[in-house]
């Protein structure tokens, strides 16, 4: 049976790397037919955010990676989900690698422990736990106790072992235990440190596949001790590589050229199923050509020998371009709710506002839903809708220079004047008859229509654009050009 986890901390909002792990984790369950667990690892309390699990879980469900087990599903047997609500039952495995002898309490106090990771380092080695509460009498113990001295439990880590396993992305990966300090598994309160827990959980939740990112490899060495300390069967890793920005660095939480959270998307108006699709190939390779994937087809393919170990790089305007293939096939409605947003919070259009105002809001969302990449672009795209003139970039300015322009513009103006109805067949009529009156026509009639009414050489249909900007901006914006 394939069961795999995502097992974010409640920290924050769901990070991009987080995203790909989850996703990599759904499509190997939903490709072999198998169970998604997603857990809450709790266990650092100091760095939980209350409503934390809460939105990673809306960022899940927003990117449609649903869960078949959670905090929020019947328990059935292996739950509880949530880390803090296992503390007993960890509690009972910490006691019996102590009874074994596997593990010990360590009386060291900050200070001590930083004493000695100085003079190891005055020495030129690295810094490790030295061991000196490995072989404590029972007396030492109690002396450090009435001292008001807490433990914390460290695991015993035998010395020159190799620590291999057989990574599904990486190949054979091995690490020598000596340089591994005996690890702490329980805080002086008890409550267990992360690779401890997720040992527990992984195993009792019978967890077949832990797919996660590259910067967990570290801890895995110390995973595997302990399962094998338990005489437990080891799942199988897959460590999916580092992402990288565009200058091909390690992507920081404050690096500022990526966007890093899934929400902050959402808030962007990307569409979910893009931002799926992206983070899919980020590391992952389809078999052929083709980079536009569903879901449900991404589940189909999806395999772990296609992960690649080179690092991924996150190209922002491949990612906006995706967006933009799946905007461009959206329905208007879906276009509507990514980009209305935008145009009310810029305050160009109220949320109170009337039928009529809400059908020419939505055709004009409808006129950029072509170029519109993301929904906050919408404010920029549209800015000429939402004044009286019109400014002009340089380019138009040279149109603006032809000759026929005056005459063109002039016309057409009094063309618009004389339509019956002001609506696109009709300017689309007085654009023919000021091409009978000029003798103009092609670029020589369209551009510097285009240009005095939009400011720009390139934009969407002429007719809708006029039609949507409405008769007085119009007129005055070609007389205004005409002079
Ligand atoms: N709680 C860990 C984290 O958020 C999970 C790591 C793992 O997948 O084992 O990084």
């Amino acid at each position: 049976d394939i069961r795999v986890r995502f097992a974010p901390s409640p920290t924050g909002h769901l990070h991009i790397g987080g995203a790909r792990s989850a996703l990599f984790n759904y499509l190997l369950a939903k490709h072999e037919g198998g169970t998604f667990v997603l857990r809450i690892e709790d266990t650092d309390q100091a760095r939980n955010v209350e409503t934390a699990t809460e939105k990673l879980m809306d960022s899940l469900k927003w990117l449609g990676l649903n869960w078949d087990e959670s905090v929020d599903t019947e328990a059935g047997e292996f739950g509880p989900y949530r880390s803090m609500e296992r503390v007993g039952l960890y509690k009972e495995y910490i006691q019996q690698l102590i009874d074994e002898k596997k593990a010990y309490y360590c009386y060291m106090t900050e200070e001590e422990l930083e004493a000695e990771r100085e003079a190891q380092k005055a020495r030129g080695e690295m810094p490790k736990y030295s061991g000196r509460d490995r072989d404590l009498s029972a007396e030492d113990q109690k002396a450090y106790e009435e001292k008001g001295i807490q433990p914390v439990v460290r695991f015993r880590v035998r010395e020159g072992e190799t620590i291999q396993f057989n990574d599904s992305v990486r190949g054979d990966v091995s690490f020598e235990s000596d340089g591994i300090g005996d690890f702490v598994i329980a805080r002086k309160d008890g409550v267990p440190m992360y690779n401890f827990a997720v040992v527990i959980d992984d195993h009792l939740m019978r967890i077949s596949h832990v797919i996660r990112g590259e910067e967990h490899l570290s801890n895995t060495p110390r995973q595997i001790m302990l399962f094998h300390a338990f005489g437990w069967d080891v799942p199988t890793f897959a460590h999916a590589s580092l992402i990288l920005n565009a200058d091909r660095q390690k992507m920081s939480k404050r690096d500022e050229s990526i966007i890093q959270f899934v929400e902050q998307y959402k808030d962007l108006g990307y569409m979910p199923e893009a931002i799926v699709n992206f983070l899919a190939l980020l590391g992952w390779s389809p078999v052929g050509e083709e980079e536009i994937f569903t879901l449900d087809q991404l589940s189909e393919q999806f395999t772990l020998d296609r992960v690649s170990k080179a690092p991924a790089v996150f190209d922002t305007d491949k990612l906006a371009w995706m967006n933009n293939q799946y905007i461009k096939q959206a329905d208007l409605d879906t276009v509507v709710d990514l980009a209305l947003p935008h145009l009310i919070g810029s305050g160009r259009v109220s949320e109170e506002m009337n039928e009529e105002r809400h059908l020419w809001t939505r055709r004009l969302i409808g006129l950029y839903q072509e170029q519109l990449n993301y929904g906050a672009e919408i404010v920029e795209l549209t800015e000429q809708f939402f004044k009286k003139d019109v400014d002009y970039t340089e380019e138009a300015k040279q149109v603006l220079n032809e000759e026929q322009v005056p005459e063109v513009l002039t016309q057409f103006a009094k063309e618009l004047n004389e339509i019956d109805e002001y609506s696109v067949a009709d300017i689309k009529k007085a654009i023919k008859a000021t091409q009978k009156a000029t003798g103009q026509k092609g670029k020589k009639l369209f551009m510097p229509i285009r240009v005095a009414v939009s400011g720009q050489t390139h934009g969407p249909e002429l007719g809708d654009t006029i039609e949507l900007l409405g008769k007085a901006i119009v007129v005055s914006r070609l007389e205004a050009a005409a002079k």
